[in-house]
């Protein structure tokens, strides 16, 4: 699969283009497809036609966007050529539940577009003080930069609500998963007014063109923090609103009245291994109450024999595919080796199929136990199969200790008790909490999602989610401005002593 830029309504390519080649993680030679990587030029391109398509775009009704944006995807959907085959063969994910990234699209279409007449709705006040008007505009134009770990769902969260509320968008994906999310996106965007949706592949350098242009007027951006810096920097620059949605370091904190057994380890393991571990929202660090650690660590072990096999993501009843790349899987090992030599006990879980192809990025998920706080694996985003277990002696502590990073996305409380858990819950120093639950199983698309601190800024999912891509525009005409009006000092008053003229 070879795939252009889609720029103002049409595949866009020119001859000597640099092309950037998506090798499989599977076994780290297979080359699943290519795209085209857009020269600085072709970033300039596709932002100018975002800028021309947005005057008619914010002016077409919201029924009427929703309407359009809700069938592009539907039809888009229905030709049946999107497979979750694409997404587990470029990066690395179970097929099955690659599959669930494009029936996501469409769930986020139909709720959005049951949102998007109220965001955007005129507000009328008609009182003592006079009338205002309060008129919710697009943004503009929005530069949207996404990751590799969820490629078509992570696009989606910017795509839809952005266009459906009257902005065009430039769209950037991650160049280690470009291909699915390419393909969907320009058949969607095919069936659009011509530059409403654009798309450019590239790295870092297509990424700063994008951001550093003056006729961007939003960045929305999904990934890591030193590339949040970098973006940040350049929208300083010219005081350009973000979002950013960074990665997390989730506490799951299991209070000593949870529901303990089978059912609990299983949910927790799928929590934090899902997707390989790499999910913002992903369980990155466990806290268990020190009289159930042992048994706990036991049940968790148990719970990864039965739900956790490694293997070839395309084959059915595979949970966990490989990592994305080689260096992450040497970032990971090195983690690993340093639990160890840090006196932290490394426990392997799961099974792991044989006669995998050798180059693939395979990694045996792994529990460590017995880490201090301070250690990287607690402490830092790990992004990986690899789940640290820490003892807690009092719930309080253990918040302290959830707090203690520098991360603030989401988090987990687990107990029988769910006013107690959400007691727990308020005291976290996150965007989002789960009870009894973790990672994709906890996500509703009513409830909007996002983080604190190193973890980001702004909003996806629920109506914050939309209201994240309008500006509030106040049109007040004061009672007291009315023409003859003696209300109020809307002038100045006559001076009682005439000035004297120099
Ligand atoms: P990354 O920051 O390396 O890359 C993200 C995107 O930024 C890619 O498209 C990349 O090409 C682009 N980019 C890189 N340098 C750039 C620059 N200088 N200017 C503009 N764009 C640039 O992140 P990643 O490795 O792809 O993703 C993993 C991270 O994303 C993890 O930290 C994860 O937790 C986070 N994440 C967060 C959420 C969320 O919703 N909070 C969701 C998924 C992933």
């Amino acid at each position: 699969m070879d795939l252009d830029s889609f720029i103002n309504g049409h595949p866009t390519s020119a001859p000597g283009d640099a092309r950037l080649v998506c090798v499989s993680p599977i076994d780290g030679v297979t080359v699943v497809g290519s795209v085209a990587s857009a020269s600085a030029e072709q970033v300039r391109a596709a932002i100018a036609a975002a800028s021309s398509a947005l005057p008619a775009w914010a002016e077409v009704p919201v029924r009427a966007r929703v309407e359009q944006v809700q069938t592009a995807i539907a039809e888009v959907l229905a030709v049946g050529a999107q497979s979750g085959q694409l997404i587990a063969a470029e990066m690395g994910k179970p097929a099955g539940e690659a599959d669930g990234e494009f029936a996501f699209a469409e769930r986020y279409a139909r709720f959005c577009g049951d949102q998007a007449e109220a965001i955007c709705a005129e507000h009328w006040t008609e009182d003592e003080e006079g009338t205002l008007l309060r008129v919710a505009e697009p943004m503009g134009v929005i530069a949207a930069i996404t990751p590799w770990n969820a490629p078509v769902i992570l696009a989606a969260l910017k795509v839809i609500p952005a266009l459906m509320t009257g902005n065009t968008m430039v769209l950037k994906p991650s160049p280690l998963a470009p291909l699915a999310v390419t393909s969907f996106l320009s058949d969607v965007a095919a069936r659009l007014p011509a530059g409403v949706l654009n798309l450019v592949n590239g790295g870092p350098e297509a990424g700063d063109a994008l951001v550093s242009d003056p006729r961007v007027d939003m960045i929305s951006f999904t990934g890591g923090p030193a590339t949040a810096r970098a973006i940040g920097a350049a929208a300083a620059r010219s005081i350009r609103p973000t979002v950013m949605e960074l990665g997390g370091n989730d506490a799951a904190i299991i209070l000593e009245d949870a529901e303990w057994g089978e059912e609990l380890a299983e949910r927790i393991i799928f929590g934090a291994f899902l997707t390989s571990g790499q999910v913002c929202m992903a369980i990155k660090r466990v806290y268990v109450p020190r009289s159930h650690h042992d048994a706990f660590v036991n049940e968790l072990v148990q719970a990864a024999q039965r739900v956790l096999r490694v293997g070839d993501p395309r084959e059915e009843g595979v949970t966990m595919g490989p990592v994305i790349s080689a260096d992450a899987r040497e970032r990971l090992e090195r983690l690993v080796d340093s639990s160890a030599r840090a006196g932290g006990t490394v426990i392997e879980i799961g099974s792991i199929d044989d006669a995998l192809p050798t180059g693939g990025h395979w990694m045996r998920p792994r529990l460590v136990t017995g880490l201090d706080d301070d250690h990287e694996l607690v402490r830092d985003e790990q992004f990986g199969p690899v789940l640290p277990i820490l003892a807690y002696d009092t719930v309080d502590e253990a918040i302290e200790r959830a707090n203690s990073v520098e991360h603030g996305l989401a988090s987990s409380v687990w107990s029988k008790d769910a006013d107690r858990a959400r007691d727990v819950a308020r005291r976290l120093r996150v965007g989002f909490t789960f009870i009894n639950c973790a990672n994709r199983a906890g996500v509703s698309l009513r409830a909007p999602m996002g983080g604190r601190g190193l973890s980001g800024h702004g909003r996806e999912f629920g109506d914050l989610g939309l209201s994240e891509y309008v500006q509030n525009h106040s049109i007040n005409y004061p009672r007291a401005a009315h023409p003859g009006s003696r209300m109020a000092a809307n002038r100045y008053p006559v001076l009682a002593v005439p000035p004297r003229r120099r």
